[in-house]
């Protein structure tokens, strides 16, 4: 039996749903990775951040047709700042569509119905990305016995020099300490859990 025990299961596990008919057809997916994949097809992409900004851009430069569906009324506030220009560039010339303050209605095998400020547009389709975020599992840590702090953040709670939780031997590492403040950590900021956790091992 392992006596000790590094959890790093970071936050991808569970992908925000869209909740609309026709989520569950397979041209719908949450998990983007190869934009060859998706040539000369035509492409929606649903959300304004980080993975939904890479991944119009990748597609769009592999051939692809983009149109981005957004929510909001902008592009994110943190979008990777070299980033941020050659999306909104994209989208003023026209080459990515996008429908700001919009969102999707209805996804059928060919179609996918958007709701504008405009009214409601009818656009042909391949492929739905729905980039829409995720949040981590953490109903496996608390499986596991692990505290997690009762304000809405769920913070497991962690001795910070070692990275230990509240059951002996069991330490997380990366984006999985921060709960559901997923932004607070990413690979930068999330090196120094592994030598915390190292360190404290090696010397029991
Ligand atoms: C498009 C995009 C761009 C990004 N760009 C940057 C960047 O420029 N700089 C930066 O610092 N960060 C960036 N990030 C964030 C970065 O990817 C994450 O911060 C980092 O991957 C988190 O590392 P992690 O090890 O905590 O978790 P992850 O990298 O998510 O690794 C978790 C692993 O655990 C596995 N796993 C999950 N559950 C289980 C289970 N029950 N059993 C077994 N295995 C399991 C998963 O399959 C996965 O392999 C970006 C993320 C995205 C999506």
């Amino acid at each position: 039996m392992a006596k000790e025990i590094i959890i790093a299961t970071g936050f991808y596990d569970i992908p925000y749903k869209l909740n609309v008919p026709g989520e569950e057809l397979p041209k719908v997916t949450h998990y983007y990775s190869d934009p060859h994949f998706y040539a000369f097809q035509k492409v929606i992409v649903v959300g304004a951040m980080n993975s939904a900004v890479d991944a119009a851009l990748e597609i769009w430069r592999k051939g692809a047709e983009v149109t981005m569906v957004i929510r909001g009324s902008s592009i994110g506030e943190r979008v990777k700042y070299w980033i941020k220009p050659d999306i909104e560039n994209r989208i003023e010339e026209g080459a990515i569509k996008a429908y700001f303050n919009s969102s999707i209605m209805k996804i059928t095998p060919e179609t996918v119905e958007v709701i504008t400020p405009e009214g409601i547009k009818i656009i042909d389709n391949d492929w739905v990305i729905a980039a829409t975020g995720y949040q981590p599992n953490l109903k496996f840590l608390e499986s596991a016995g692990i505290v997690l702090s009762d304000d809405e953040v769920r913070c497991p709670v962690l001795n910070p020099e070692t990275h230990e939780t509240s059951v002996k031997g069991i330490y997380l590492a990366g984006v999985i300490c921060g709960g559901m403040n997923t932004h607070r950590l990413f690979i930068e900021n999330s090196r120094e859990h592994a030598e915390k956790i190292i360190r404290a091992i090696a010397s029991r």
